[in-house]
C-alpha cells in the first residue's frame, strides 16, 4: 500500500507538473511551502497553506468560481469516511493538489484534492488510554506545511514532522511532561523555520507554554512560560518575574494554567507571534491565588518576537480570571479604519461573550462589545482597558451563581471568518449559562480533574429552570467598526460549525444538526445547503485544483459540549467525514445507517447499589460517556453496550482491558464492587430509555430561521 501511495504522489505531482495546473510547482516538491508562500498567500488563492489560510488567519478564501449566482450548481465532489464516531475539529491545508489533515486518534493523511483518494497515512501510535487527561476528546485542530515536511502534534504531547511526499515520519519530540496531564490538540503554524506549538490541560492542572521547535531538527529554540513557576526556582524570564508579583499563595502547585491550546497568529512586517492564552487552574480565583491579583498571563493575548519568544507586550482581557474564560480564541489580523484613522488591529470573538479589537503593534484596547448577554461584567473601562465585573454576581463557597456565558463560551475555539470585502466577521456564537459556586477549601490532586468548584451549592428554587430555554447558537455577522451586529441565522442550538468567508459573497458553515449550509456574506440570505448526515464544528476551506474550485470540511460533532451534553445533537453517532464539494459535483452519500442496539440485561441490583453507582459514575464516567448517560458518539453510550461488554466490564473500568482503544483504567479510583455499582446504574437507565434515542436522523435540520 505504501508503494501505491508513494507512486501515487509522484503521479500526482506530475500530472499537476504536464497540465499546468494552478500554482504548480516550478520541481516536483511536495508541500512547497516557506514563509515568502505563505506571507504571499492573499495573491495564490487555489492553496490553503497554514491553518487559518494566512499568516493573519482571516480564513478568507479569495476565489470567487463559485458563488451567490450559481452555488446553487454545487454538489458533492468525494467524501471520506474516518471508521468513527469520534468527531473532527481539523482544518485541512491544501497545497498544490494535494491535501493534508489530521483524521480521527491523530492520524494524518495526504489526500489527492481532487478526487479525495488517499496518498499516504501515518498513525503516530498514540497513547489513546491519555483520554482520561484530556477535558474535551481525543481531538485535533490540524497540521502545518514547510518546505517539503508536514508537522502536526498528538494528545499525547508529541510534536512530529513527515515527509510530505512518503509520509514516512522525520523527527518526533516530546513537548511536554509525560508525568503531568498535559495534552495537545492544537496546530502548529511555522515562522521563520520554526515549528509553534502549545499545550492544554488546565482543567487537570499543568502550567502552561509555547515551544517554538527549528524545523530540520525538531531541536527547541524558545519556550514562553504563559504563568509563572515557583519563584524559588528562578524566573525563565523578566516577564516571568513580572507576572509572579500578579499573583499570590503557592499557585504553582497546581500549575496555574493559561494553557495556549489553540489560537496563534502572527505578523511578519512586525515580527510578532500572537499568542491567545487559557483560563487558571483551578477555576476559583481566591482559592488560586489566596491573596487576589490579576494572574499573569492568564485570559490574555501576548505578543512575542517570533525568534526569541521574548515578551512584547499583553492584553489580559479578564485579569482575575474566575469563570473558565479562555482566550485562546482565534486572533484575526487586518487593517481597519477606526475613528478615522487606519490601524493595524487583532480581533477576537472571545469565550466571555466580549469581541476586542486591539491595536496589535501595542497591545491598547480599541473596543470591547459584547456580542451576546453577558452577567459577570457590565463593560470595559476603555481608560484602563479592564472589565468592570458585577459585583452581586460574584460566586462564593456559600452563595452560587448563574453565569452567561457557561464555560462552553460565547464563541470557542471553532473557526472565525474576516471578509475585506464586507468588512464583517462571521462565527457560530451561542448562549448557555453555567452555575458556579467554589469549594470552601481547595487541595490539589494531582492528575485529577481541578476546577475548585462546589456542584452542591444549590440555587434558588426556579433560577436553572431557564437554562435550556436560553441555551441558543447562532451564526453571527459582525461588524468590528461600529461594534455592532450586521446579521444573525438562528440555528437549532449550540456548537455548530467554524464559518469560512469567500469572494464569491459566500459564507459557509456545518451545523450541529448535520447540515452544510451557504448563506450570502453581505446579508445572511440562505443560498444552498446539503444534509451530510453528521454535526459539524471544524472550519471549512475553499481551494482550487485544474481550474475548479472546491469547497471541503472535515465533519463530526466534537469538542467539550458533545462529549458531555451529547443529547443535545439529533445527529448521534454520526460518521467522521471528510466531505468536499463543487459546481456540479454528483458524489451521494451512502443512507445513513441504523445501528442494531442491544437491550440491556436484567439486574437484581437495590435502589441503594443503583443510586451508589450513579454518584460514582456522575464521578468518574460522566466527563466523558456524557450526562445523564446519553454519548454523542465521541464515547461509546453505555446503554447500549453488548453481551461481551457486560460481561468484562469491571476489567474494562477497573483494570484497563480496552486502554488501547480510549478506555483508561480507574483501578486507582473504583473497586470491582464500585464497577459493579455503575454497571447497576448503566442497566437501569438503559432500561428506562427508548433504543431510538440513540438513532440517527440523518442530518433532516428542523428549527432553522433565517433574515
Ligand atoms: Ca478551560
Amino acid at each position: 500500500m505504501r508503494m501505491v501511495g508513494a507512486a501515487s504522489v509522484l503521479f500526482g505531482l506530475f500530472m499537476l507538473a504536464a497540465c499546468g495546473g494552478p500554482k504548480a510547482p516550478e520541481s516536483p516538491v511536495a508541500a512547497n511551502v516557506d514563509g515568502e508562500r505563505i506571507a504571499a498567500a492573499a495573491n495564490d488563492p487555489a492553496n490553503w497553506l497554514t491553518h487559518g489560510r494566512t499568516y493573519a488567519e482571516e480564513r478568507f478564501s479569495p476565489l470567487a468560481q463559485i458563488d451567490d449566482s450559481n452555488v446553487n450548481k454545487l454538489g458533492l465532489a468525494w467524501f471520506v469516511d474516518f471508521g468513527s464516531t469520534i468527531g473532527l475539529e481539523a482544518t485541512p491545508l491544501v497545497i498544490d493538489g494535494v491535501m493534508y489533515t489530521t483524521g480521527v486518534w491523530n492520524l494524518l493523511y495526504a489526500l489527492d484534492a481532487r478526487t479525495g483518494k488517499e496518498i499516504w497515512r501515518f498513525d503516530p501510535q498514540v497513547n489513546k488510554a491519555w483520554m482520561r487527561y484530556m477535558c474535551c476528546g481525543p481531538a485535533n485542530r490540524g497540521a502545518a506545511a514547510w518546505k517539503g515536511r508536514i508537522y502536526f502534534a498528538t494528545i499525547d504531547g508529541r510534536l512530529i514532522a513527515v515527509d510530505a511526499a512518503s509520509g514516512k515520519p522525520v523527527w518526533d519530540v516530546r513537548t511536554t511532561d509525560p508525568s503531568e496531564p498535559y495534552s495537545i490538540t492544537g496546530a502548529p503554524r511555522v515562522v521563520r523555520s520554526k515549528v509553534i506549538i502549545g499545550n492544554g490541560g488546565a482543567e487537570f492542572g499543568v502550567r502552561g507554554y509555547v515551544t517554538a521547535y527549528d524545523v530540520e531538527t525538531g531541536k527547541q529554540v524558545w519556550r514562553f512560560h504563559t504563568v509563572p513557576g515557583n519563584p524559588a526556582n528562578g524566573f525563565e524570564s523578566p516577564a516571568m518575574e513580572m507576572a509572579a508579583k500578579t499573583w499570590s499563595g503557592e499557585w504553582w502547585v497546581a500549575g496555574g494554567g493559561g494553557t495556549a491550546w489553540d489560537a496563534f497568529s502572527y505578523d511578519p512586517a512586525l515580527n510578532l507571534l500572537y499568542i491567545g492564552t487559557g483560563n487558571g487552574s483551578p477555576w476559583q480565583r481566591d482559592l488560586r491565588s489566596p491573596g487576589g491579583g490579576d494572574n499573569l498571563f492568564l485570559c490574555s493575548i501576548v505578543a512575542v518576537n517570533a525568534d526569541s519568544g521574548e515578551y512584547a507586550w499583553h492584553y489580559q482581557a479578564v485579569p482575575g480570571e474566575n469563570w473558565d474564560y479562555n482566550c485562546v480564541q482565534q486572533m484575526t489580523l487586518a487593517e481597519l479604519e477606526i475613528d478615522g484613522k487606519p490601524r493595524k488591529v487583532l480581533m477576537q470573538a472571545a469565550k466571555n461573550g466580549f469581541f476586542y479589537v486591539i491595536d496589535r503593534t501595542n497591545g491598547k484596547l480599541l473596543s470591547a462589545h459584547n456580542f451576546v448577554p453577558v452577567n459577570w461584567a457590565s463593560h470595559y473601562d476603555m481608560a484602563t482597558g479592564r472589565p468592570v465585573e458585577i459585583k452581586e454576581n460574584l460566586y462564593t463557597d456559600t452563595e452560587s451563581k448563574l453565569i452567561t456565558p457557561s464555560p462552553f463560551g460565547a464563541h470557542n475555539w471553532h473557526p472565525m471568518s474576516y471578509s475585506p470585502k464586507t468588512g464583517l466577521v462571521y462565527f457560530p456564537a451561542q448562549e448557555s449559562s453555567y452555575v458556579y459556586s467554589r469549594l470552601p477549601k481547595y487541595e490539589h490532586r494531582k492528575m485529577r480533574w481541578n476546577l475548585a468548584q462546589n456542584p452542591d451549592v444549590k440555587l434558588p428554587p426556579g433560577v436553572t429552570e431557564v437554562i435550556p430555554s436560553t441555551t441558543k447558537g447562532y451564526l453571527l455577522a459582525w461588524n468590528p467598526v461600529t461594534r455592532s451586529e450586521a446579521w444573525r441565522v438562528d440555528h437549532r442550538g449550540p456548537w455548530n460549525g467554524g464559518v469560512l468567508a469567500t469572494a464569491g459573497n459566500l459564507v459557509i458553515q456545518g451545523a450541529a444538526d448535520g447540515r452544510f449550509v451557504i448563506y450570502r456574506a453581505d446579508d445572511g440570505g440562505k443560498l444552498w445547503e446539503m444534509p451530510i448526515q453528521t454535526g459539524a464544528v471544524a472550519g471549512p476551506i475553499s481551494y482550487e485544483v485544474d481550474g475548479e474550485q472546491f469547497i471541503a470540511v472535515a465533519a463530526g460533532w466534537a469538542g467539550s459540549l458533545p462529549i458531555i451534553g451529547g443529547g443535545l445533537s439529533n445527529v448521534h453517532h454520526a460518521p467522521s467525514r471528510l466531505l468536499a464539494f463543487k459546481l456540479g459535483g454528483t458524489a451521494t452519500l451512502p443512507a445513513a445507517s441504523t445501528p442494531t442496539l442491544p437491550s440491556p440485561p436484567a439486574s437484581t441490583a437495590s435502589r441503594e447499589v443503583i443510586a451508589r453507582g450513579e454518584t460514582l459514575y456522575g464521578q468518574w464516567c460522566r466527563i466523558c460517556h456524557g450526562g445523564n448517560l446519553v454519548s454523542s458518539g465521541m464515547t461509546p453510550d453505555l446503554r447500549y453496550m453488548t453481551a461481551e461488554t457486560h460481561q468484562g466490564f469491571n476489567d474494562i473500568a477497573v483494570r484497563g482491558t480496552r486502554a488501547n482503544k480510549g478506555m483508561p483504567p480507574f483501578a486507582d479510583v473504583i473497586n470491582d464492587a464500585d464497577a459493579d455499582a455503575i454497571r447497576a446504574y448503566i442497566i437501569e437507565r438503559a432500561r428506562r430509555d427508548s433504543i431510538s434515542s440513540l438513532l440517527p436522523l440523518g442530518g433532516e435540520g428542523t428549527g432553522e430561521g433565517q433574515q
